[in-house]
This record gives structure tokens, C-alpha cells and sequence, in this order.
């Protein structure tokens, strides 16, 4: 039974660090997208600088992938 009792714990371990692995990349990947709506950027069709978001408040023009 010792050897039952081994393998219920490495699959607890196994599953735990997926767990953490899985919401550490989410958490990465959120905060990046954040930064990237924060970024200040230049509307390319007005000249604006839009300080804050992915949508120019000035014409509405969406920040496209540059
Ligand atoms: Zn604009």
C-alpha cells in the first residue's frame, strides 16, 4: 500500500504545480494586455495622442496592431 500512497501524492504534486503554472501564464498574459491598453499611442488617422485605451476618442479610430 506504500507504493499506492506515493503515487496519490505525486499526482496531488503534480496537479498543484500545473495549477500554479496555469494561473501564473494567465496572470502574465492579462497584466501584459493592461500595459499594452495603457501604452500611449498616436492615431494615425487624426494625429491625436491618445493617452489612454485602444479607441481614439477624437475620431473613434481603433488602434490597430503596428
Ligand atoms: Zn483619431
Amino acid at each position: 500500500m506504500q507504493y499506492l500512497f506515493w503515487l496519490v501524492l505525486a499526482a496531488l504534486f503534480v496537479l498543484f504545480a500545473g495549477t500554479l503554472y496555469w494561473s501564473s501564464r494567465r496572470n502574465s498574459v492579462r497584466s501584459n494586455a493592461q500595459e499594452k491598453d495603457l501604452e500611449e499611442w498616436t492615431c494615425p488617422t487624426c494625429g491625436f495622442q491618445v493617452q489612454m485605451g485602444t479607441e481614439c476618442i477624437y475620431c473613434g479610430e481603433k488602434k490597430s496592431a503596428f
